[in-house]
C-alpha cells in the first residue's frame, strides 16, 4: 500500500475489529477485555507502519528477533511503549535487549534462565519471564517439552531474581481452531498442575498464547496475553 492516510485508516480499523473478538472472547470465557493484553507484533513491518499502530492504540509491541527489537525500540524511544520479546533469545544479547524489555516471553532452556538470573542481580532489576514450553512437539519449535518443565516447576526458586510469571506456547504450525484449542488447553493444564509445586512467591498466573489465527481460541481456553501480528495488519501487507 502506498498511501499512509489509507494505512492509517486500515490498521484503526484491524485494532478496532481484534479487540472487538478479543473482548468478545473474554466475556465466552468468564473474563472482559481488560483480562487479556494484546501483544502488537510488529516483525512484519518497519517504523513508518509501526507508528500506525501505537497511533491505534497499540502501547504493548513485540519482536521475535533482538535486533530488529533494539532498532524499533531505539526509534521511538519517546514514546510510551512496552516492548515483548516473544522469539529465541540468545544469552550473548541479553546484555542489550534487558534496558529495553518489559517482558520475556520466551525463555526456552535452565542456561538461559541462569544467565537471565545473573542479569537480573548484577542489575537488581527484575524481569517478568515467561517459559516457553512445545506442547505440540513440534521438532523445529524452541522451547521446554512438557515434562521438562513439569520436572522443572519445584526449583524455579533458584532464579531468584527473576519473576518466572507463567508459561508461552504455540499451536501446531499445522493447526486449525479445534486442534489449537486442545494445544492450549493443554498449556493451562500444565500451568494448573505445576502451580502447587512452584516456591512461595512463584505464581504462574500468564498464559501467552493465540496468534492472528486462534487467539479467539487462545483466549476462551485462558490466555492472558495474546501476540498479534497479521490480523491487525490486514490491507497493509503486500
Ligand atoms: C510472528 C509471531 C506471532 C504473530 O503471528 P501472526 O500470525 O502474524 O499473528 C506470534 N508469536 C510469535 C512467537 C511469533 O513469532
Amino acid at each position: 500500500m502506498s498511501n499512509l492516510a489509507d494505512a492509517r485508516r486500515r490498521i484503526a480499523d484491524n485494532v478496532a475489529e481484534v479487540r472487538q473478538r478479543m473482548a468478545e472472547a473474554a466475556r465466552r470465557s468468564g473474563r472482559t477485555a481488560d483480562d487479556v493484553l494484546l501483544v502488537a507484533v510488529t516483525k512484519y513491518v518497519g517504523v513508518e507502519i509501526m507508528r500506525l499502530l501505537i497511533d491505534a492504540g497499540c502501547l504493548a509491541l513485540g519482536e521475535s528477533r533482538p535486533q530488529d527489537l533494539w532498532a524499533k525500540a531505539d526509534a521511538i524511544a519517546d514514546m510510551p511503549v512496552q516492548w515483548h520479546m516473544i522469539g529465541h533469545l540468545q544469552r550473548n544479547k541479553i546484555r542489550r535487549t534487558w534496558p529495553r524489555l518489559s517482558w520475556l516471553h520466551s525463555v526456552d532452556s535452565q542456561r538461559l534462565l541462569v544467565a537471565l538470573d545473573r542479569e537480573a542481580a548484577a542489575r537488581s532489576e527484575p524481569l517478568p519471564v515467561l517459559l516457553e514450553v512445545n506442547v505440540s512437539g513440534d521438532r523445529d519449535k524452541t522451547g521446554f517439552a512438557c515434562d521438562e518443565v513439569a520436572a522443572l516447576a519445584h526449583q524455579l526458586g533458584q532464579w531468584p531474581h527473576l519473576e518466572i510469571a507463567g508459561l508461552m506456547a504455540m499451536s501446531a504450525l499445522e493447526s486449525n481452531a479445534e486442534s489449537a484449542r486442545q494445544d492450549f488447553a493443554q498449556l493451562r493444564a500444565l500451568r494448573d498442575a505445576l502451580q502447587p509445586q512452584c516456591p512461595p512467591g512463584i505464581v504462574l498466573r500468564h498464559l501467552s498464547m493465540g496468534m492472528s489465527r486462534d487467539y479467539e481460541v487462545a483466549i476462551e481456553e485462558g490466555a492472558t496475553m495474546v501476540r498479534i501480528g497479521s490480523a491487525l495488519l490486514e490491507g497493509v501487507l503486500a
